[in-house]
């Protein structure tokens, strides 16, 4: 017997999200690791999975939740256990294979991480996708040779779930963190995670020219279009922009000025098909350095039956830091 949370599609393309309690293990799809799921989270992407926006879930009927942390009960793979504490981001699950807004999972080994000792599975969702791809671009900025002593750091979109744990890890590497938001309301929260100051998200995305005055070292962005256009303008020398998301927009309408005058670098950030050595090593210093203020007060709890109202919330950007999913 399982729970899940089942997306199906109509004739005419409407999306039905339905709770079933009806299912069993026999139902999931193939994989080689059966995962008893203790936590899932709510990712942008879920959101749109959810509501039933085009462009994530590829096949119906769908299990949604792109993250899901829990233990192992069965395995055909010699590198699983029975028991083994584990967690799944991206690969397509939840988008193209079933995912974690259920009880159970059933998955290919190769997509799943151990999870690092002492990281239950509620931290672990805690952060999710969301916190994991901030990492990423944070090792993505340090490997392109940022360090703490070269500037001031902006996060865009930064109360959302990238926007809180970039600020959050920036801070507690040592770096000056500019928290820019459309939530102004959230300053003393972001001030809270480390942010040095905060800064309205239209001082970026209003920027209309290919070179403004350089400020930033630095960038993490979860906006793109004209925040992540203005993000370039104003980013230093030598400097780079790790691009994330597209909260504000898919597009990207700039010019080749800060690329071939000041050298900046824009860094993609995939943490979908991020291959395992690269997760092991980002999950591992999450484990080390995420700050007890980020799970503290960017992280909030909530049962499945609450998916919908809290999909509507992330899309509308009303979501503040991280939401754990309980299934
Ligand atoms: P989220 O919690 O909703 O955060 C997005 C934040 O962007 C919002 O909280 C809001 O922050 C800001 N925002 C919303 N609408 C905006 C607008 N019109 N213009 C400028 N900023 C706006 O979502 P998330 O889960 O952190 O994901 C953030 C983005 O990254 C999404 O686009 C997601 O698809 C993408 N993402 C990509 C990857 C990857 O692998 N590349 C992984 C995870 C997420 P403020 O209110 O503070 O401004």
């Amino acid at each position: 017997q399982m729970r899940a949370l089942v997306l199906t599609q109509s004739e005419d393309k409407k999306v039905t999200a339905t709770f079933r309690g009806d299912l069993s293990v026999a139902d999931l799809p193939e994989g080689e690791v059966l995962v008893a799921v203790e936590a899932s989270s709510l990712n942008y992407k879920d959101g749109l999975a959810v509501l039933g926006r085009p462009g994530v879930v590829r096949k119906y009927p769908m299990v949604p939740g792109i993250d899901l942390a829990g233990s192992v009960l069965e395995s055909s793979d010699v590198r699983f256990r029975a028991g083994d504490p584990v967690l799944l981001t991206g690969w397509g699950v939840g988008e193209g294979h079933w995912g974690g807004y259920a009880s159970h999972a059933r998955v290919k080994a190769d997509w799943l991480t151990h999870r690092p000792q002492g990281m239950d599975a509620k931290k672990a969702m805690a952060l999710g996708t969301a916190g994991f791809t901030a990492m990423l671009a944070l090792m993505a900025l340090e490997d392109h040779g940022l360090t703490p002593g070269m500037g001031e750091v902006v996060v865009t979109g930064a109360s959302g779930g990238v926007g809180s744990v970039a600020v959050a890890l920036l801070a507690q590497a040592g770096y000056t963190v500019v928290a820019s938001t459309g939530r102004t309301e959230e300053e003393a929260y972001l001030k809270g995670l480390g942010a040095g100051e905060v800064i309205p998200r239209s001082l970026l995305s209003d920027l209309k020219r290919p070179l403004e005055k350089e400020r930033f070292a630095a960038g993490i962005d979860s906006a793109g279009g004209s925040t992540l256009a203005g993000l370039l303008a104003c980013t230093r020398r030598g400097g780079a922009v790790a691009a994330c998301g597209l909260a504000q927009s898919t597009e990207l309408y700039t010019s080749v000025m800060p690329f071939i005058l000041r050298g900046v670098a824009l860094l993609g950030i995939d943490s979908v098909m991020c291959p395992p050595e690269r997760r092991e090593a980002a999950w591992a210093r999450l484990n080390r350095d995420v700050p007890q203020t980020l799970l503290q007060q960017g992280v909030h709890e909530h049962p499945l039956s609450e998916i919908q109202a809290l999909a509507e919330q992330i899309l509308a950007g009303q979501v503040r830091g991280r939401t754990v999913i309980v299934p």
